[in-house]
């Protein structure tokens, strides 16, 4: 595998249209509602500090997209808190996503939702969107580890009525970790089989 990449480091950070890189490595996408845990996984999965945490939620902010060293790069979303969102910052969300989605080079989209909040309303809207674009998608459960053992199962089968099959994860504990890199790796190599 080519190794002039270095895992977790800014490739991009576009904040306009115009700003996207002209050549895209194939992306995996990330996608959820402020607050959710994204930039806590991603730092997971990137092995860096490199998505801020805690960051002022609900702040509309560009597309970062990382290296990885597995020959694709993670394209971190801004939070969409899209049932407080004003209308300026839903329409600029959607111009950035929707050039990023039209792009052709998504391969996978992330959702992540947070297992404490099934079915918020923020995450069916983000649902109906990704799922009405024509690119494949993840849906990730985050924060298991606030679930006391005995409502992992019911709140698994809560999800996974709304959402298909989910992957719960743990930035905190390191939880689902390796199956969803496993899982992300399996649906890329999936995906170039299908468009060879
Ligand atoms: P983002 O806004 O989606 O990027 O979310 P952050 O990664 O900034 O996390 C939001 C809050 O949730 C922070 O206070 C994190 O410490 C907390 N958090 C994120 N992931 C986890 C997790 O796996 N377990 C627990 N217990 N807390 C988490």
């Amino acid at each position: 595998m080519k190794n002039d990449t270095v895992r977790g480091a800014l490739v991009a950070a576009v904040h306009r249209r115009e700003d996207f890189p002209k050549r895209l490595l194939p992306v995996v996408a990330f996608v959820g509602r402020s607050n959710v845990g994204k930039s806590s996984l991603l730092n997971r999965i990137l092995g860096t500090k490199s998505a801020r945490v805690g960051k002022t939620p609900g702040k509309t902010r560009g597309i970062y997209f990382y290296e990885t060293d597995e020959g694709h790069w993670v394209a971190d979303l801004p939070g969409a808190g899209f049932a407080r969102a004003s209308r300026a910052e839903k329409e600029s969300w959607g111009v950035l996503a929707d050039r990023l989605f039209g792009s052709g080079g998504v391969r996978l989209a992330v959702h992540l939702v947070d297992s404490a909040v099934p079915g918020a309303a923020a995450d069916r809207e983000i649902a109906e969107y990704l799922e009405s674009l024509d690119v494949p998608l993840l849906t990730v459960a985050t924060k298991w580890d606030r679930l006391k053992a005995a409502e992992k199962t019911r709140t698994r089968r809560r999800l996974e009525e709304l959402h298909g099959e989910v992957w719960p994860v743990s930035a905190k504990t390191g939880e689902g970790i390796e199956s969803l890199r496993r899982e992300v790796r399996r649906r890329i190599r999936e995906e170039e089989v299908q468009g060879t």
